[in-house]
């Protein structure tokens, strides 16, 4: 990758330089989202990424409407009904040092006009996201994320998973959203299957979660074991949270898995502590993570500070660095 920096770039070369990385980016994102086979580690990819975000934030005049930078990047797959989802599912916005993570605490102040904010930490799950519709407390219909607008319909494959509710315990119309993941035994289990069988094994347990999800033979779904932990809801209302924190305890209350780690937080340094704590015990968890998520927890604050095109401006993922124990292909150098 180039690594001249930015302001020393003419838009000419600025605008060469984006267009292979948009080739390259595109390329990698079909490995990964259609073929749930990646074959560069997610910092690779993060990295390129980033370098793309900095020279179209320079030269605004050479982003593309159709730059990985617009789009979530997800894909439907033929062979599923397509849902439409009724409040777009985005991407997230992240960094990668507690620098930029105090750089975005203080842009978001500014934006509210606020001293002190309260945030909800979060463990970052390596699964995918998904949309589960519940109609007076039944389950109706549940979706991948798909372009962020158009998911596939995965209903029959979701209920075969033991942690989502057929029914909650109250009669409530609501969409949650959470993470579907492949805890690391069974990924292990899965993986010495695949190799035994001849087959290739999967590359992490978020692309062996996301390919047994999207199976069209809801058995191979049935027998994979995966899990789930929800976090959002499109209804706040119907919820009756006005806070990320209560969101969760509401899940919780309804029927759904909530990861049990997630922590109030009031400043940079409670922020940077429970980072600490958790890159420690990443390895001793049974599923993988690959960042902890930092929300504002007051929902009326959300809503004040709104969405771009592609991530909400609320909430940033603070990503792990590379992972050396990680099992990918093989990883590409690539230069300008
Ligand atoms: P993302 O995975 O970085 O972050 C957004 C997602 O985080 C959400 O959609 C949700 O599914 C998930 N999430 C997990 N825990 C959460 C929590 N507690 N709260 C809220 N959300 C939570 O973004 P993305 O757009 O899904 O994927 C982009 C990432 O995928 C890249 O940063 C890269 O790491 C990886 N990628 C890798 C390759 C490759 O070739 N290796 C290619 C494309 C993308």
């Amino acid at each position: 990758m180039a690594d001249q920096p930015v302001s020393e770039l003419t838009t000419t070369q600025a605008n060469q330089e984006a267009t292979q990385l948009r080739e390259q980016l595109d390329s990698w994102r079909k490995e990964y989202y259609v073929q749930d086979a990646p074959t560069v580690e997610d910092h690779t990819y993060d990295m390129h990424y980033q370098r793309l975000l900095d020279l179209e934030a320079a030269f605004p005049e050479i982003v593309t409407p159709d730059s990985p930078t617009q789009q979530v990047g997800d894909v439907t797959l033929p062979g599923f009904s397509k849902v439409t989802h009724t409040v777009p599912m985005l991407s997230m916005g992240d960094v990668f040092s507690i620098e930029e993570l105090a750089e975005f605490d203080a842009r978001t102040k500014q934006n509210l006009g606020q001293d002190e904010l309260e945030y909800n930490c979060e463990l970052k799950i390596d699964g995918l996201a998904i949309s589960l519709v519940y109609e007076n407390g039944k389950f109706v219909q549940g979706s991948t994320r798909g372009d962020g607008n158009i998911g596939e319909d995965i209903t029959a494959n979701l209920k075969t998973i033991k942690s989502i509710p057929m029914t909650l315990t109250e009669p409530l119309s609501i969409e949650v959203r959470g993470e579907c993941y492949m805890p690391k035994a069974s990924f292990a289990k899965l993986n010495e299957r695949q190799e035994a069988e001849g087959k290739t094994p999967f590359a992490n347990p978020r692309n062996a979660a996301a390919g047994s999800l999207r199976q069209l033979d809801r058995k191979v779904t049935a027998d994979r074991n995966l899990d789930t932990f929800i976090y959002y809801t499109s209804s706040f209302e119907a919820l009756g949270a006005s806070t990320q924190s209560e969101a969760l305890q509401r899940y919780q209350e309804l029927g759904f898995t909530i990861n049990p780690h997630s922590r109030v937080c009031h400043n940079m340094d409670e922020i940077k502590a429970y980072i600490d704590e958790y890159t420690g015990q990443r390895e001793s968890l049974s599923y993988g993570i690959d960042g902890i998520v930092i929300k504002v927890n007051p929902v009326s604050q959300q809503d004040e500070l709104g969405n771009t095109v592609k991530v909400p401006r609320w909430e940033i993922a603070y990503k792990f660095p590379p992972d050396e124990q990680q099992t990918v292909v093989r990883d590409i150098e690539w230069t300008v």
